[in-house]
């Protein structure tokens, strides 16, 4: 009897590859047989990870201009669709088989064992129901758990908060703007959660709990353990954190990881911030391979503290490949803008850094800078100028603005506006 969800989860590291190789072996057979898309790219055979470089990558964009091609399951087998929201063109479907759901609710139970949620918990989902992809796939692992499901959504907030004190809720998970939206409601309206509210609190859709600043004012307004989960639409999920707090852990017999560099579009090793390319080893309906996700991230492969071996992304996503700035040459990334903020005593409001030409060098066309637009007084934009200076080395130029003025996101919040 494994202490953990699944014995897979304290595999040695020969083991995990070894079974890897197994089954990438079988999915590649699988989609080059069953999906147009891979059967007309030609995917030949591999023999080793070695060879899986060679293989090109699928874009969201070759994803979104034939998502039928993808569909390698009969019609008839097809059990669950979502779409997939691109900001440039119409939504696309993604499919799941019986069997992949499934394998979703369980790698979602997986997720929720390591956070400490067991059989009596009462689990409130403030992930959205409608149209999205995480309110149905939470909610199914945390049944899979034996917890008692409460599928709130993310809007009603004053009902959300009377109802996780009258059903005693002991784990919630949502996006960390609506989690800490919902806490700024608890405080204005005078409800004490440290104590009696959820102990687990789980993010995810956007970077959240893995952000240091952002887990320590989810952890204090909660008074609860954040945790920081990872997933597309393509990948339900990817990783997910454990009590240790020390990286979210890949689902590495579900998906097979690459992290590669985004202008040699070769693998890195450990410890050097990539692209997270991800192949499915185990999925029926809208198989993927070498999927370019376009997330920045730093694999970890040495067993966790928990006793866990399945890799780990220390830091979660810190970034998205395309928001990557480039200031004076060096990288910086809107989440560790927010990180900075998170920690700055006196931030409350809302932020969005703002790309304009003020911001580049002619002579160059680099970025001199960033600018900040912030909810707050003359007195906090000096704090936080300084400190962005100081920890980023990045010249800010921060604008206060009156609270309340910029826009709310309860969902994915858009924090980078580029105006270029
Ligand atoms: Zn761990």
């Amino acid at each position: 009897m494994s202490r953990f969800h699944d014995p897979c989860e304290e595999w040695s590291r020969d083991r995990i590859e070894a079974e890897q190789l197994v089954a990438l072996k079988r999915q590649l057979a699988y989609v080059g047989e069953y999906s147009a898309y891979y059967r007309n790219a030609g995917l030949g055979d591999v023999h080793s990870f070695d060879e899986l470089p060679e293989l090109p990558f699928t874009t969201k964009q070759d994803y979104v201009t034939a998502p039928n091609d993808f569909v390698a399951a009969p019609r008839t087998d097809l059990r669950r669709v979502h779409f997939s929201s691109g900001t440039t063109s119409s939504p696309a479907p993604v499919y799941w088989t019986g069997p992949d759901l499934d394998r979703w609710a369980d790698l979602y139970a997986r997720a929720a064992y390591s956070h400490g949620v067991r059989l009596g918990d009462v689990y409130q989902c403030l992930f959205g129901f409608a149209w999205f992809v995480g309110g149905l796939g939470a909610t199914a692992g945390y049944q899979r758990l034996g917890c008692l499901c409460v599928p709130g959504g993310s809007s009603d907030s004053v009902r959300q908060l009377e109802t996780m004190l009258r059903m005693g809720t002991t784990a919630v998970g949502g996006t960390p703007s609506f989690l800490l939206h919902l806490a700024e409601v608890a405080e204005r309206e005078g409800f004490d959660l440290r104590g009696r509210g959820p102990r687990i609190v789980m993010t995810g859709g956007e970077p959240g709990a893995a952000v240091p600043g952002i887990r320590r004012k989810l952890e204090e307004a909660w008074g609860a353990r954040a945790y920081d989960g990872y997933g597309s639409i393509e990948f339900q999920p990817i990783a997910w954190e454990c009590e240790a707090q020390a990286g979210g852990h890949l689902a590495e017999d579900f998906a097979y990881a690459e992290v590669i560099d985004p202008e040699t579009r070769r693998p890195v090793p450990d410890g050097t911030p990539g692209v997270l390319v991800l192949t499915h080893l185990d999925k029926q309906a809208t198989p993927l391979v070498r999927w370019w996700t376009g997330d920045v991230v730093v694999r970890d492969s040495t067993p966790c503290a928990c006793g866990r071996t399945m890799a780990r992304l220390p830091g979660g996503v810190r970034g998205r490949a395309d928001d990557m700035l480039v200031v004076r040459g060096v990288n910086l990334f809107p989440s560790a803008v927010e990180d900075v903020l998170r920690r700055t005593d006196g931030v409350t409001g809302e932020f969005r850094i703002v790309v304009d030409e003020s911001l580049v060098d002619s002579a160059t066309g680099f970025l001199t800078g960033i600018k900040l637009e912030l909810e707050g007084d003359d007195a906090l934009a000096s704090v936080v100028a300084a400190r962005i200076r100081a920890e980023l080395t990045v010249r800010a130029t921060v604008v206060p603005c009156a609270p309340g003025s910029l826009p709310r996101s309860t969902h994915k919040s858009a924090r980078l506006v580029r105006r270029l």
